[in-house]
Parts: structure tokens; sequence; C-alpha cells
């Protein structure tokens, strides 16, 4: 399967294109040998939403808290945690060890494919990123990880195949991304096709489109969204 960034696609979709079974983790150091996999999902009340920096390409993702072991247990209270008990990197501890191996050797980034939750079953490819620094942040009750992923300006891996022309590109929040689902009720605008949509910039950054409301994302079937980006060229 061909994604491109902000293709929509069903858990079972998502979980083909990673060659998984299932996908259970939010973080998942090297699911391929090429890249990680982070899915990002938003509950409802969330103290913390992905945050977009004015860059307009550069997220703030947060690590992730210690396993709940039991129920007098309480991992929102505790420090997310870098190491296992028995000494094992979690999750954290693998992602901050790619940075610091990032910038103490000449080693490239990690490249991060960030999947986001839109609706119970529904996602959307937010793209491929660096992942550039971490930082640790106390949040009012214990310490937690915060990871600075860029997006990416040229992907080319066999399986998926994107160039952006940063410049021209921005990040569409999935705040914005579930109004526009609800709103377009789930269908290409045009057709009213359900399968294979895509989230659209009506108009693009490049001519004074904005990726901050819902007012310029619309939904477009895969067909009606080829037809746009042959017209546009
Ligand atoms: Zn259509």
């Amino acid at each position: 399967m061909n994604l491109i960034r902000d293709d929509i696609l069903s858990y079972r979709e998502m979980c083909d294109a990673e060659n998984v079974q299932t996908l259970q983790r939010g973080m998942n150091f090297r699911l391929n040998p090429k890249y990680s996999v982070i899915l990002m999902s938003q509950r409802t009340n969330a103290p913390y939403k992905d945050k977009i920096y004015s860059d307009g390409i550069t997220i703030e993702y947060e690590g992730h808290d210690v396993s709940k072991r039991s129920y007098d247990h309480f991992p929102k209270l505790e420090d997310q945690p870098e190491k296992l008990p028995s000494g094992k990197l979690t999750q954290n501890g693998l992602f901050i060890k790619s940075v610091i191996d990032f910038k103490n050797n000449d080693k490239g980034p990690e490249i991060i494919k960030v999947y986001e939750k839109i609706m119970p079953g529904v996602w959307s490819l937010k793209g491929f990123f660096d992942l550039i620094d971490y930082k640790i942040l106390h949040d009012g009750e214990r310490n937690v990880y915060r990871f600075i992923l860029r997006l990416k300006n040229n992907v080319d891996f066999e399986t998926n195949y994107q160039i952006i022309e940063l410049q021209h590109n921005r990040i569409i929040p999935s705040e914005v991304k579930k109004e526009v689902w609800k709103r377009d009720g789930g269908k290409c605008v045009i057709c009213k096709e359900t399968k294979n949509l895509h989230f659209d910039h009506e108009l693009p950054f490049s001519k004074g489109g904005t990726s901050l409301t819902a007012k310029n994302v619309r939904l477009l079937c895969m067909k009606h969204n080829l037809q746009k980006s042959a017209k546009i060229e």
C-alpha cells in the first residue's frame, strides 16, 4: 500500500501497512528495519495535545508512562521511566538513546512514521519525521519526556515514497482533522465515496491556504485527489 501524508485508513489497513497483526503500543521503536512507528491518540480531556510549533513542521510528542501494574498504582503520578526495573530500556529509553547517538555520532536521526487516531477505527498518516531531540519537563506532578519530531523533507523507501517541499507544507493538527471528518461525514465531498480518503488542503499552503482551521481542509477520495493534483500541475 502506497500511503501519502494525510491519507485516511482503518485500523486493519494501518496494521497491514506495517505488516503486523496488531498495533497495541503508542511507541514502537524500529517496528520496521528502516523506521520506528508512533501512534498519536488524543483522549478527550487529554491534558496534553500534540503540540505543533509555529514553524508548522515540528511536533512535540509526550513519552510513555510507567505501565499500570496494579489498581493502587498511579502511572500519572510517577516519573516516566527510561528503564525497566531489570535495567532494560523502555520505549522512552530507546528513543532517547537514538537522540543521543544522533547528537554524538554522525548517525542520522531516527525516522519516525506517525499515525494519528481521528475517531475510533479511523486513522490518518501524519507523515515521516526525524527524531531530532527530547527534553524532560515537570508537568506539576512528575517528570515527563517530550520528543521533538520534525517533518522529513524527503522519504524514499521502497514501499513509501513522498517528496515534500517543506516551505510549502504544514502539518494539519489532529483536532482539525477530527472536525473535518465529522463535518464531511466520512465521505468524499464530491462523490460521497467512503474508501481511500485523504485530507486535502483546498487552497494549498503555497497559495495562502492554511491547515489551522477546518475551513480549508476537506475529505477527497483518491480519484478526486489525483484529479486535483493533475490540475495544479
Ligand atoms: Zn470522490
